[in-house]
């Protein structure tokens, strides 16, 4: 029987080595730069060691959303470039622009606060962001020769360094893609226009970056892909070549043999129809287990499968586990590598009604995570 190790009730282990391997794949794959996106805690699996094992893979940036995670990965001793791009109203840059963060930038407004935050020596550098139908943030269509004239004489007169245009895409369809690319392209000529030559045009994240080569402008934006997991609905992981990064595991806390007709769980929403084994397992809405997939949810037990029966509560949840043997602290696999025999994240997704992405990324602060290389 698989066991924890003593004393562990809930872990998820995070392989930085298949992280790694990924990037490796993806930079082949797609033979651009990537820029690696750990924002969101490195989508659960923690930021430091995903942007460590992403720039050992071969990332040459790394993206976040916004200057609190910029900040905190340059405390973790990651001195690569790093980008983010979603800013409070208001925003100061000054102590973004001393520790060299690079500045998505949506706005004249921004831009302006991106200038204001360049010391005499040290040009602050900035990714202008267009807007090309995802309607989120960037710059619109109609601002961009105004903001990308003043990006211009910013840049020469020693304020800003613009090392990107980028965009974001909306994977509605190939089609919907590729007129966002053109969109993209009629920005990028009137930044040429302007005088704007940034040696870094980025526009695809996973999907299209593996799906639509005439996205990747030779670098990509790659998040999902990089955790080893799947964005589309009709491919896997090992489809793809890709190693799922995180295995979240719980040890079985207590066993009982009850009789049928016995409830199970809140509501007794479930009530056996045998006599059977239950078997609690604790992890729950709080360690993010998502309650929608209360009466559903996969897990493995010693290799063999089981489902969530009843609801799932904030911290535990009760699977049915038959006449299998089942004992108090054996290993229950909630998700991991599906090429294992164990569950899929994208499995708990369609029980929940949701998607890979959100699955893992909301495993709770009260999981710990403990990195290991495979
Ligand atoms: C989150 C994000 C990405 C990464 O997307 P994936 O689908 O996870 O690869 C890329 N670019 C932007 C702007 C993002 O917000």
């Amino acid at each position: 029987m698989t066991r924890l190790r003593p004393g562990v009730l809930r872990e998820a282990t995070v392989d930085v080595g298949a992280i790694e391997d990924n990037v490796r794949h993806l930079r082949r794959l797609t033979e651009s730069e990537v820029i690696a996106v750990v924002k969101a805690d490195g989508y659960g699996h923690g930021a430091v060691r995903s942007a460590a094992a992403a720039l050992a893979g071969g990332a040459t940036r790394i993206g976040v959303s916004d200057i609190t995670e910029a900040l905190a990965l340059r405390r973790g001793g990651i001195d690569a470039p790093i980008v983010a791009w979603l800013h409070a109203p208001g925003v100061d840059f000054t102590e973004a622009a001393a520790h060299g963060i690079e500045l998505g930038i949506s706005s004249y407004d921004q831009l302006q606060r991106a200038a204001a935050a360049a010391s005499a020596d040290r040009p602050v550098a900035v990714h202008l962001k267009l807007e090309t139908g995802l309607s989120r943030n960037g710059i619109p269509p109609q601002d961009y020769r105004m903001v990308f004239a003043e990006a211009a004489r910013l840049e020469r007169i020693g304020r800003l360094r613009v090392i990107a245009l980028f965009s974001h895409l909306s994977n509605a369809s190939a089609d919907d893609d590729r007129a966002a690319l053109r969109a993209f392209e009629d920005g990028v000529a009137v930044a040429a226009s302007v005088g704007l030559a940034p040696p870094l045009r980025h526009l695809a994240a996973t999907n299209a970056a593996i799906d639509l080569p005439e996205t990747r402008l030779g670098c990509v934006r790659i998040g999902i892909g990089i955790y080893g997991l799947s964005p589309f609905d009709d491919r896997s992981s090992a489809d793809l070549g890709l190693r799922p990064a995180m295995t979240l595991r719980g040890a079985v806390a207590a066993v009982r043999r009850v009789p049928a007709g016995k409830g199970v769980s809140y509501g007794y929403d479930y009530r056996t129809d045998r006599e059977t084994t239950l078997a609690l397992i604790p992890l729950g809405y709080a360690d993010g287990v998502p309650r929608q997939a209360s009466g559903g949810g996969p897990v493995t037990i010693n290799g063999r499968r089981h489902r969530v029966v009843g609801r799932i509560a904030m911290d535990q949840f009760v699977v049915d586990v038959g006449d299998a043997p089942v004992s108090v602290g054996d290993e229950v696999v909630l998700f991991g590598d599906p090429t294992l025999g164990e569950p899929s994240a994208t499995e708990w997704a369609d029980a929940a009604g949701t998607i890979n992405y959100e699955i893992v990324t909301r495993v709770g602060p009260r999981v710990p995570r403990r990195q290991v290389s495979q």
